[in-house]
């Protein structure tokens, strides 16, 4: 007769279970309208990024430019080399080449300045 004695006539609990939490978790607090502004109305100039591969060759014109070794495993990686002469030939980009004299492969020519006045041809 040690057992507990579970079976008397208790009022099944579990009433108050439903009943909802009158402050439930408030909505956002006046959330902006949109997740983009407005265009600025200050037009800010776009910086001059460089862009060494839209360079206006002219053909038959002297250059001074400054290149650099894109060969990954290159010593003369990244290295930025300067040409005071630089001839444009036709002006066509298949002929207009640094090739760099450590891995003989071509360079990037990063920029190019038109001389001025240009050498006089021989
Ligand atoms: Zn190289």
């Amino acid at each position: 007769m040690s057992e507990e004695a579970v079976n008397e006539t208790d009022v099944p609990t579990g009433g108050p279970d439903s009943v909802e939490q009158p402050t439930g978790p408030a909505p956002d607090p006046e959330t902006p309208p949109g997740p983009e502004p407005d265009q600025p109305t200050e037009p800010e100039p776009a910086p001059p990024a460089p862009v060494p591969d839209q360079i206006a060759w002219e053909p038959r014109t002297w250059y001074e430019i400054t290149y650099a070794c894109r060969t990954p495993d290159c010593p003369n990686l990244n290295y930025i080399g300067y040409a005071p002469m630089f001839y444009s030939n036709d002006g066509q980009l298949k002929n207009i080449r640094v090739v760099d004299s450590v891995c003989g492969k071509d360079s990037m020519i990063v920029t190019a300045t038109k001389l001025d006045p240009q050498p006089a041809e021989d």
